[in-house]
């Protein structure tokens, strides 16, 4: 089999994939190539047909394909996008192996930049009891249906988890006319963006139950109904709380995970937090020339923040294909307070910016970075929330040597 060459491959045409292209373009890297496994480019925001994107990136409020669209026109420009492909394979020496309909094929890449976006956690993660019936889906699948396909998907649903597609698909089922009974989260805080609480639950009348959980699903052909309990501190179900609520549809937004099925094939680090790759402030994975962005790094709340992190990517790759990038031998990990910080290791001699998201509601708080207990650091917060994730300036030439610096909440 013949093998092709490109300057850069960048696997998945979502926001990330499509925006680290156009950046490409502008850093003068015009043999680019974009794999995409769907029949459209626009990954996920295809289906997102409520408005609000695109605020900081345009100036503007769109809708998902609004969004999607304005990211295709500018990389299809400058890119060759291949839809309807799916990488299947990549090698550590960036040797990847593509399907479609007309077979397989081989592609060498000067750079790979991996922007394959994530998936949805199903039931099998959290083994509630109950049968297998229909009416069971995830919060992404939903979504699917209703806005891509244009299918009904029940007339009375609970929400399992209140993470962002699972209230913006409790407002989507409110206005297609079913009745949604509750979002039930078992933490005690909501998993997703206050202004989606506000806008997609408490504006349309939905009740928010936090510190609950299913504890079954009942029904053999299709759901009937559902059993809730509260919780403990543990999350643990309290004898005596159950309550059951008949409905025909559950829906699961219960968190999402890096899609990295590639990265382990290439025997890219993977960090255990994120589930995404280990990278330093190049973006680069432990694989030289292969970078990660966007929701297949770590899991963001808006395009915009997906798509400026692959632009980064996209400067790093640009850079890597003229010679050799800033060693960064720097670690960086999360302490008190924080779940995880990102990037994994930094050089010192450049701009670098720390991504993180802290373990509980703090309010105020300072996100603080020290090196070997010097403070290098610090961004004063009147709030912080695990549901938004939060950036953190480390200015160039304020870490240096070889000790790790940590970022604690305080
Ligand atoms: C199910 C779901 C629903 C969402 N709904 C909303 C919402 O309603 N509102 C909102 O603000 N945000 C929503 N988001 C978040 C938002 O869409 C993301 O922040 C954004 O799309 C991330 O962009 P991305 O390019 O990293 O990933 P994606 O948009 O997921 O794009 C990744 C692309 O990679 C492709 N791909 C993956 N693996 C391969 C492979 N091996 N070969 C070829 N192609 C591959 C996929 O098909 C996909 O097109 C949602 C996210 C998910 C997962």
């Amino acid at each position: 089999m013949k093998t092709a060459y490109h300057d850069v491959v960048i696997v998945g045409a979502g926001p990330a994939g499509l925006a680290a292209a156009a950046e490409l373009a502008r850093r003068g890297v015009s043999d680019v190539l974009i794999v995409e496994r769907e029949k459209e480019a626009g990954g996920i925001l295809r289906q997102c047909i409520h408005d609000g994107f695109g605020v900081d990136r345009y100036g503007e409020s769109l809708c998902g394909p609004e969004y999607a669209q304005r990211l295709i026109d500018e990389a299809a420009q400058h890119a060759q996008i291949l839809t309807d492909t799916t990488v299947l394979s990549m090698t550590a020496e960036r040797e990847l192996t593509l399907v479609s309909r007309e077979g397989l094929k081989k592609v060498r890449a000067g750079a790979v930049i991996l922007t394959m976006g994530c998936r949805e956690r199903t039931r099998g993660a959290l083994a509630i009891p109950g049968e297998r019936p229909a009416g069971v889906f995830t919060a992404g699948v939903a979504q699917a249906y209703m806005n891509l396909y244009g299918r009904m998907i029940g007339r009375r649903a609970v929400i399992l988890g209140s993470g962002d597609i699972g209230m913006i698909m409790a407002r989507r089922l409110t206005l297609s006319g079913a009745q949604v009974e509750g979002v039930y989260e078992i933490r005690p805080i909501p998993s997703g963006l206050p202004r989606n609480v506000a806008q997609c639950l408490d504006d349309y009348g939905i009740p928010l139950h936090l510190s609950h959980t299913i504890t079954e699903i009942h029904g053999s052909a299709r759901v009937t109904g559902v059993t809730v309990s509260a919780v403990d501190a543990k999350g643990a179900p309290i004898p005596g709380t159950q309550r059951h609520i008949p409905c025909d549809t559950v829906i699961l937004s219960i968190g999402l995970i890096p899609e990295n099925e590639l990265s382990l094939g290439a025997g890219i680090a993977l960090d255990p937090v994120t589930r995404g790759a280990r990278v330093d402030e190049h973006l680069q994975t432990s694989c030289p020339g292969v970078f990660a962005a966007g929701n297949a790094l770590h899991v963001h709340d808006l395009a915009d923040e997906a798509s400026l992190e692959a632009e980064q990517a996209a400067r790093s790759a640009a850079a890597y294909l003229a010679g050799p990038l800033e060693a960064c031998r720097i670690p960086v990990r999360a302490g008190a307070g924080v779940g995880y910080a990102l990037p994994a290791y930094v050089s010192g001699a450049a701009d670098a910016s720390i991504s993180l998201r802290v373990r509980d509601k703090l309010a105020p708080c300072s996100i603080v970075l020290r090196q070997g207990g010097r403070e290098i650091a610090r961004r004063r917060l009147l709030a912080a929330i695990p549901a938004q994730m939060i950036r953190v300036a480390l200015p160039k030439g304020a870490a240096c040597g070889e000790a790790e610096i940590v970022v604690s909440a305080e």
